[in-house]
């Protein structure tokens, strides 16, 4: 699946995830992340740019996160909900906010 790094995820699961990246994936070093609180391993300032610091460790694959929202989608498959996101980030940026409703 395409994640469209719309950064949902990564604010809004609650998702057990490795705490200390050098440590990698063991019992010991993980750590749950709660939901609404910005995942600590989480980079960049907006919907479209958020990236994972973790995404490129070869044990990436392994973590809870890899799975989610992997069912019932082809591999090159776009993830529905960020395109969802995305055109609402898309809508309201287009919204004049110096004229009355
Ligand atoms: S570990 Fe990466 S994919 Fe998982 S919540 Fe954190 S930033 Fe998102
Ligand atoms: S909702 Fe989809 S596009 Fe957004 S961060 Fe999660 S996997 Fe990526």
């Amino acid at each position: 699946m395409k994640c469209l790094k719309c950064g949902y995820c990564c604010h809004q699961l609650t998702v057990p995830i490795v705490d200390v990246k050098k440590k990698g994936i063991a019992e010991a070093n993980m750590i749950v992340k709660i939901r609404g609180q910005r995942c600590p391993h989480l980079k960049g300032d907006g919907p479209g740019e958020f990236t994972c610091a973790l995404h490129g460790e070869k044990w990436y694959k392994d973590t809870p996160c890899a799975g989610h929202g992997r069912d019932n989608v082809l591999p090159d498959d776009t993830c529905a909900l960020g395109a969802y996101i995305m055109e609402c980030v898309k809508a309201l940026s287009q919204v004049d906010t110096t004229k009355p409703a």
